[in-house]
């Protein structure tokens, strides 16, 4: 059974803290993310105002929340000088107070020359690394177009144990063109012998507007059969309760106690400050983000005129209604292998759950999609396959 309570739910002054690093050193094939190459200089210019926004929002937003989680994502936060990492960890630490348990991300890609930073990461206070390796097939990583192959990943892996991370996740993706349930073997196999504490599957998805979403429209993309995918599906069971991960969320597995505590956070409705370009915010019942636009973003003038230029630094500002809060809570909880409670729901919006999504909860525990323990409503193992298919019947009129 999942550890309860990974997070403090009812911890309302905890906040989390997301920081976007859109740089990358060339675009992958499959990527839509806000990434892109950018040099050395710009960089430092993005760093710059990134720590300017960091420092404003502590004055006009919540100084008196404790952060629990910081997560630097992006982009490739590993590419550039890690002391600028440094800097902007220290920028927060100056202005908010950081737990001091508080669980600290950064995402990494395995290139080569990622080995020299990890001594600048821990120092800084870095206690979890997020590594992207999304297969140990060489073939497969050159189809994405990824710069690395399995061999950069190995040497980082071992470079980071040996610098103290006792706590590392690994990226990989499911649905590659050219995969086989062969391969994916291959590629479980190699890394969970490498006994990670956590790992995220996430099966890729064919965007518009990138080269795979090109060459799916002319027909030169050939994504694995339905019949493979089911197989995977199937090793990735197997193999993740063989090596002892845990399943506590839709793509992802961990180790006991080793749930990435900061995504936990965002199924879990804690607020959440996003910085940087295209970075999400989540805070009272208002969501908002943050322009896309670099350039744009490095001309924002906060000292000159402060409101003003947080007015344009904020766009898409929605404030939730019940019903979006009664939807995100469906959607977010659900997710989570230990679903979502009837009594929690209840205080939350003073309303029983049943008069409100009881059509979708009994239609799906009579399918055996869902089951419920008389608390609580959570995916069976089948559901949880076509959870996709299911939360989006959980949309308010
Ligand atoms: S490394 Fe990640 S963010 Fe960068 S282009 Fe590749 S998939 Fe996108």
């Amino acid at each position: 059974m999942l550890k309860k309570n990974i997070i403090d739910e009812a911890d309302k002054n905890q906040l989390e803290l997301y920081i976007h690093i859109p740089f990358c050193a060339k675009k992958c094939n499959y990527c839509d993310f806000l990434s892109f190459p950018m040099g050395e200089q710009e960089h430092r210019d993005y760093v710059e105002k990134l720590c300017r926004e960091i420092e404003l929002t502590s004055e006009n937003i919540a100084p008196e929340r404790e952060i629990s989680t910081i997560f630097i994502g992006g982009g490739t936060p590993s590419l550039i000088d890690p002391r600028l990492i440094v800097r902007i960890l220290k920028t927060i630490r100056q202005h908010y107070h950081v737990r001091d348990d508080a669980e600290i991300t950064i995402e990494c890609n395995p290139a080569s020359t990622i080995t020299d930073k990890f001594a600048y990461y821990k120092n800084a206070g870095v206690n979890r690394l997020s590594i992207g390796l999304q297969s140990a097939d060489n073939r497969e990583l050159k189809t994405l177009g990824r710069i690395h192959i399995y061999e950069d990943f190995l040497k980082s892996y071992q470079n980071a144990r040996l610098e103290g991370f006792g706590n590392i996740n690994i990226d990989l993706m499911n649905d590659i063109p050219g995969q086989t349930e062969r391969s994916w073997q291959d590629t479980l196999k190699h890394v969970l012998m490498l006994r990670p504490e956590h790992v995220s599957i996430y099966n890729l998805i064919v965007e518009d507007g990138t080269p795979f979403g090109e060459m799916y429209e002319d027909g030169r993309l050939v994504l694995p059969e339905e019949d493979t995918a089911s197989g995977i599906d199937g090793i990735t069971k197997t193999l993740t309760e063989k090596y002892g991960y845990q399943r506590y969320e839709v793509s992802n597995y961990a180790k006991p106690g080793f749930e990435c505590r900061h995504n936990y956070g965002y199924w879990s409705n804690v607020n959440y400050l996003g910085f940087g370009i295209g970075a999400a915010s989540y805070f009272g019942n208002s969501r908002y983000s943050n322009i896309r636009d670099f350039r744009k973003y490095l001309e924002l003038d906060f000292d000159e005129d402060m409101k003003r230029g947080w007015a344009e630094l904020h766009t898409d500002v929605q404030v939730l209604s019940k019903n979006d809060q009664m939807e995100e809570f469906m959607f977010l909880g659900l997710r989570r292998i230990e679903g979502i409670s009837e009594t929690e729901f209840k205080v939350r919006f003073q309303v029983d759950i049943m008069s409100v999504f009881g059509r979708q909860l009994e239609q799906y525990v009579n399918q055996e999609l869902l089951v419920h323990d008389g608390y609580r409503f959570r995916f069976s193992p089948h559901g949880m396959d076509v959870s996709n298919v299911i939360l989006s019947d959980f949309l308010l009129d």
